[in-house]
This record gives C-alpha cells, sequence and structure tokens, in this order.
C-alpha cells in the first residue's frame, strides 16, 4: 500500500438482504469506515464469497440519485449498479458506493449541467461551462476502504481509465480490468458516446467508429 495514504478502519459491518425492482436477490455486508479523508459517508458492500486465488472483483461506483433511485434514462448508472452487483456477487468482491455525484459536482450542479446539455453541450463541456472540471471524481477513499478491507490486489469492473490509473497512484494493484456492459437507451446514447470520445471509456458502441 501507498504510505502517503491515510488510514481508514472499518467502523461497523452489518447484513443487509437486497431485492432489486427486477426481483433480484443477493445479501450484500455493508462495511461503514473511521478516517475516510473527505468525512462523507461511503459504504462498501461485500458482496458473495471470494473462493479463487486472484484477486476480488471491486467495482467503485459514484453515487447517482436520478439513476440508482429513479431508474433515471439519462446515463447508465442504475443498470450499471445493478449489473455490477450481480457480476459480483457472483464472482466475490466489493462495491464501493463512493458519495460524489455529478462526476464530484454535486446534484444540484448536475441537473444544472442537464440544462445546459439539452441546449447542445455534452456531459463534460456542460461541467467546464459551470466552472467546474470535466470529471472531479477522486478515488482516494476507495483506496482507503480497500486497504482498511486488507484488499491490495483487485480485479476492476470499470470501462473507465481513470479510475485503474487513479486506484494504481494510489497503491491498488489492478491485477484484471473487466468491462461492464453496454446499457444503451435512446435517452443515454449522446451520454455513452461523450464517455467513449471524451474520456476514453472502454465501451463498445454500434455508432462511434
Ligand atoms: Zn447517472
Amino acid at each position: 500500500m501507498d504510505e502517503t495514504l491515510p488510514t481508514a478502519t472499518v467502523r461497523t459491518r452489518v447484513t443487509v438482504p437486497l431485492r432489486f425492482p427486477d426481483g433480484y436477490v443477493t445479501t450484500a455486508r455493508v462495511h461503514t469506515f473511521h478516517g475516510l479523508v473527505d468525512g462523507r459517508e461511503h459504504l462498501a458492500f461485500g458482496l458473495g464469497e471470494h473462493a479463487d486465488a486472484g484477486p476480488p472483483l471491486v467495482r467503485p461506483h459514484s453515487e447517482c440519485l436520478t439513476g440508482d433511485v429513479f431508474g433515471s434514462q439519462r446515463c447508465d448508472c442504475g443498470p450499471q449498479l445493478r449489473e455490477a452487483v450481480e457480476r459480483i456477487a457472483e464472482a466475490g468482491g466489493y462495491l464501493l458506493y463512493l458519495r460524489q455525484e455529478g462526476r464530484g459536482i454535486g446534484l444540484y450542479a448536475k441537473l444544472d449541467a442537464y440544462a445546459l446539455q439539452d441546449g447542445g453541450l455534452d456531459t463534460y463541456e456542460a461541467n467546464l461551462a459551470l466552472g467546474h472540471g470535466s470529471d472531479e471524481r477522486d478515488y482516494t477513499v476507495a483506496a482507503q476502504m480497500l486497504a482498511a478491507l486488507g484488499v491490495d490486489r483487485v480485479a476492476l469492473l470499470s470501462n473507465n481509465p481513470d479510475k485503474a490509473a487513479q486506484l494504481e497512484r494510489l497503491g491498488v494493484t489492478v491485477a484484471d480490468r473487466v468491462s461492464t456492459g453496454v446499457h444503451l437507451s435512446p435517452a443515454n446514447a449522446s451520454y455513452l458516446a461523450a464517455k467513449v470520445t471524451r474520456a476514453d471509456h472502454a465501451l463498445d458502441l454500434p455508432f462511434v467508429p
């Protein structure tokens, strides 16, 4: 582990049965933490049993209230979260639920960015127009949580090269990268295309060369 990473410790661990709207059920071991650098209430969901010798499957998922809870069609966060829970439950690992809405700019600013996107900007341009970075997410707390859980090598479930690069810099060995599925809908097509063309996400979209 990176010696400069501040130490966090597990604060509580509770078992929570999960049932998703499509009927999928599993059980999570939900962890809370002391010592996370930003003071926010991030969670680690331990899922499945990690039996083999390889690294656990880990997905850092950034909170998206509109997509995760309300099924917003403007992004693919809800389907990505649902897919990640099932895949991690099968392989054994952790879903890190990070409280950094709107790529780190917050919920209200994300909705302001939607308004700008309705005027023609893409999701990254809209954040910049609001005076934010195109992506302000920081994975320091993800690395802290993994260290507290005793995990220093992961199979990373993500299409986002920035997540892998940040975790490596923070001392987490990304031994394998596992892509998520493509959750395309008419309402999120331009959003997904921007992820590919602006941030090099590894998504196979039929309309992006
Ligand atoms: Zn979203």
